[in-house]
């Protein structure tokens, strides 16, 4: 017994276990805005993922891919994406962005977009190299920049009021050309685009993608371009891709995820598509890594993306019905926030909308002194105490910022429609309760 304690005494190191990669990283809103979410909402708008079923088109793919029909899907697949889907993804893609594409060179199949992006900036990003992320940002673009040894550098969207007393459009929120073109320098390696963005919903414009395109050319930086809502745009407006503009595929990183695509974000299948030249990089951060992803999702997104080649622009795509469905559903959302005086900012794609919450503020109370934003307390208090679960804006800003944008919450209405009524009845109630004496 007393060797046993004596060796575990030894076995406890003094050593710093944590690598210094990963100071200052730790804390993660999704951690606690899940926990708090799966503890206190009865109705979750929150974390971004669809509450309906996908396609059954989809499920029954993936039901065929699982039968064993063709057993060897059970199996390892290539490394860098199961053929079909490389293969599929390359007509499909090649066919937006007007060019050739090679399925074994020019795309690769990743877990999830997230997997995606992770190694972009690994196989990208040296100490030291800039990076420019437009805020509000998908909030894991800044510790993997960090991971890789890089400098996040920040530019944000700028709001500007709409002069009529209409709601605000994402639209409006725009980036002040000689704020972002003041960003790029020598140590430029990459500017992070997320078009549909979210938080804002915003789709960004072809003169605001040129600007971008422009200053990437000027400066020889990379664009790595997050388009998981590429589908996810609104009342006619048009996803750009950026890839297709002038100077841009030689140095444009295309990502994309079946997850938002289809519906299905527990499958975590992602892509990349850009040309070989920046792709054999990103092979060998996969290679190096994850190695390959799961065989029978890849073969069922394979038939998801097949069938979707034969309808596309047909009224029966998915590509075409998602939208249309989504849409109505932010409809839906605007109108039961604007009715209690959370004023939502009209996205023009996406899972998500912001609102407004400073008419609201009165009936959270006010912790003075806090260092936390203000948008993080009401979100935390109102999953706590109306069971509605969101997430604050100010998540989506570096810790420099958060306090410029405390005032807005970030809703998802990728939901059925029960549950945007659930939450339409807690805000309902929530205002009778605030205006009665
Ligand atoms: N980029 C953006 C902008 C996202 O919103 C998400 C998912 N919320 C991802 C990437 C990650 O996608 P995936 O689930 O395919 O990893």
């Amino acid at each position: 017994q007393t060797n046993f304690l004596s060796l575990s005494l030894q076995a406890k190191m003094s050593k710093p276990v944590q690598a210094r990669r990963l100071e200052g990283i730790d804390k993660n809103i999704w951690v606690e805005f899940v926990k708090l979410a799966a503890t206190y909402s009865t109705v979750n708008l929150g974390q971004g993922f669809p509450d309906f079923p996908p396609p059954d088109f989809l499920t029954e793919a993936a039901v065929r891919a699982l039968s064993g029909e063709n057993h060897m899907l059970h199996q390892y697949t290539r490394a860098f994406g199961h053929p079909p889907l490389v293969k599929v993804l390359a007509q499909f893609f090649g066919k937006l962005l007007g060019r050739d594409l090679d399925p074994m060179t020019d795309v690769m199949v990743t877990v999830g977009a997230y997997q995606a992006l992770f190694c972009c900036f690994q196989a990208f990003i040296d100490e030291g190299d800039e990076v420019i992320i437009i805020e509000p940002f998908f909030d894991c673009y800044e510790p993997m920049v960090k991971m890789a040894g890089g400098l996040p550098v920040f530019v944000p969207l700028r709001p500007k009021a709409p002069k009529d007393g209409k709601l605000m459009s994402s639209a409006d929120w725009q980036l002040d050309p000689a704020e972002l073109a003041s960003k790029f320098s020598e140590k430029t390696k990459a500017i992070v685009l997320n078009s549909p963005n979210n938080p804002l919903g915003k789709v960004f414009s072809r003169g605001e993608l040129e600007l971008i395109a422009d200053l990437c050319v000027k400066h020889d930086t990379l664009c790595i371009s997050d388009e998981v809502y590429e589908w996810l745009v609104y009342d006619g407006k048009e996803h750009v891709r950026i890839a297709s503009l002038r100077g841009m595929w030689d140095r444009t990183l295309v990502i994309g995820s079946a997850g938002k695509t289809f519906s299905v974000t527990g499958w975590k299948v992602g892509w990349v598509v850009g040309p070989n030249r920046l792709l054999q990089h990103l092979r060998t951060v996969h290679q190096n890594s994850v190695y390959l992803c799961a065989t029978v999702a890849q073969d069922a997104v394979a038939q998801g993306f097949q069938r979707e080649l034969e309808l596309y622009g047909k009224p029966e795509s998915y590509f075409i019905q998602l939208p249309k469905e989504l849409q109505q559903k932010r409809d839906w959302l605007v109108q039961s926030l604007d009715a209690v005086g959370m004023k939502p900012i009209i996205p023009e794609g996406t899972y998500f909308l912001v609102a407004d919450i400073s008419q609201f503020k009165s009936s959270v109370p006010d912790v003075p002194d806090s260092d936390e934003p203000y948008d993080s307390r009401f979100a935390k208090w109102m999953v706590k105490n109306k069971g509605l679960a969101t997430i604050p804006l100010s998540g989506f800003y570096c810790e420099a910022h958060k306090n410029d944008y405390s005032h807005f919450i970030r809703f998802c209405f990728a939901k059925e429609e029960a549950t945007l009524k659930a939450a339409n009845d807690i805000l309902q109630k929530w205002k009778q309760e605030k205006t009665s004496p």
